[in-house]
C-alpha cells in the first residue's frame, strides 16, 4: 500500500505545535499503517532522576485491563515509583473475555495476574472496578466518574498513566471509555461543587496535576520517557500477565514449538524461563512490537531519541495560574 508523510500542524492548549512522520494510509476509511508516532517538535525527553524528586507525591496507573499498562507504560510506571511515587493500580474491568477455561476461571486468573502486575511496578494497592470486559459503551460514565472523583480525592492522587482520550483509530471501547472518564474525573476532582457528600465525608477537592497518556496506535506524542534502567521490571511486569495479552509464556510456547520443528533461536536462551524474558525484551518490546497498529517499538523508540529503551506520551502538566504570572511579571512594590 502507498503511503505519503505529510506535516499537519494542531492547535494544542493554545500553541500552535507542529508534528511530523504521520504517515495517512492512501486508501479512504483504513487506519494509518506506517510504523511512527506522531511526535511533536520539540519533544520533551523525561530522563532518569537521581534521588527520590517524587517522594510524598501519589501517582495512578490506570488501565482497563491487566495488560495494558505493563505493554505501554510499564516502564514509566517503575520509573516514577522508583523516583519516590506512592503508587496505585486502578483497573477498570474484570477481564473476563481474556484467557481459558470457564468465565469465573477467567475473572480469576486475570485478578492474580493484576496483582502480581502491581508488585512488579512496586504499586501499593489495586482497586478493581469490575465492569464487565468489552461492555463498557454500555456503563454509566457518571457513575464511573464519581467513583473516580472518590478515588482522586481519597488517594490524594497528584500524577496518573492512562489511554490518550485523544488516540486515534482505538477500537476498544473499554480503552476509549476509560481514558474520557479518567479525563473527566481528573479536573472536576479539584472542583468544590461536585459530589458535595464526598465533602461532606471528610473528604477535600483535588485535582490532578499530571497526565502521561498512552496509545496503541498513533497520537500526538509530546514527551519521551527513558525506561533504559527499568527495562526489566517492564519484562517483570509483562511477565506477570500468564493469562493474556504478548508476553507471559508465549517465549517457552515458541521455543517448544521451534524444538518440534528441529529449529532453536539463540536469543530464546537455556530455559523456559530464559526464554520468557527473552520473549518479551527482544521480540515484543523490540522486533515485533505494535508496529501494525503504528506505533515504534520501545528499543526503536530509544535509538531515535539516543536512548535504549522508551516509552512515549501526550503529557499534560500542571496548569500555571495566568493572573500569578501577570502579576510576577508585573507587579511593583509599594
Ligand atoms: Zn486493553
Amino acid at each position: 500500500m502507498k503511503r505519503r508523510d505529510f506535516v499537519s500542524e494542531f492547535l494544542v492548549g493554545g500553541t500552535l505545535l507542529k508534528t511530523r512522520g504521520f504517515n495517512i494510509s492512501q486508501r479512504a476509511g483504513s487506519p494509518p499503517q506506517g510504523v511512527s508516532p506522531t511526535l511533536t517538535e520539540g519533544v520533551f525527553v523525561e530522563r532518569a532522576a537521581s534521588g527520590k524528586p517524587h517522594a510524598g507525591k501519589v501517582l495512578a496507573a490506570i488501565q482497563p485491563h491487566t495488560d495494558d499498562i505493563p505493554i505501554f507504560a510499564g516502564g514509566t510506571v517503575a520509573k516514577l515509583v522508583g523516583e519516590g511515587y506512592t503508587g496505585y493500580l486502578i483497573r477498570t474491568t474484570n477481564d473476563e473475555m481474556a484467557g481459558s477455561g470457564t468465565t469465573g476461571q477467567r475473572v480469576l486468573d486475570n485478578e492474580r495476574d493484576t496483582e502480581n502486575v502491581a508488585k512488579a511496578l512496586g504499586l501499593q494497592k489495586v482497586f478493581n472496578l469490575e465492569y464487565r470486559n468489552h461492555q463498557m459503551d454500555e456503563i454509566s460514565r457518571v457513575e464511573m466518574r464519581a467513583r473516580l472523583v472518590h478515588l482522586i480525592r481519597f488517594l490524594k492522587i497528584d500524577t496518573i498513566v492512562c489511554y490518550d482520550p485523544w488516540g486515534i483509530y482505538e477500537e476498544n471501547p473499554d480503552h476509549y471509555v476509560t481514558a474520557q472518564v479518567v479525563e473527566a474525573a481528573c479536573w472536576m476532582a479539584g472542583m468544590d461543587l461536585d459530589y458535595p457528600e464526598q465533602m461532606a465525608a471528610g473528604l477535600q477537592p483535588h485535582a490532578v496535576k499530571g497526565k502521561y497518556y498512552f496509545a496503541r496506535g498513533p497520537q500526538i506524542a509530546n514527551r519521551v520517557v527513558d525506561i533504559s534502567p527499568w527495562i526489566d521490571r517492564k519484562v517483570e511486569a509483562n511477565l506477570a500477565n500468564k493469562t493474556q495479552g504478548p508476553c507471559g509464556e508465549n517465549g517457552a510456547r515458541l521455543r517448544s514449538r521451534l524444538a518440534s520443528q528441529k529449529l532453536r533461536l539463540p536469543i530464546l536462551g537455556p530455559d523456559d524461563d530464559a526464554a520468557n524474558r527473552a520473549y518479551i525484551k527482544n521480540i515484543v518490546l523490540d522486533y515485533d512490537s505494535l508496529s501494525q497498529r503504528g506505533v515504534l517499538s520501545d528499543r526503536e523508540l530509544g535509538r531515535r531519541f539516543g536512548l535504549e529503551w522508551a516509552e512515549a506520551f501526550h503529557y499534560i502538566g500542571p496548569q500555571e495560574s495566568q493572573l500569578e504570572r501577570y502579576i510576577s511579571e508585573r507587579a511593583v512594590a509599594i
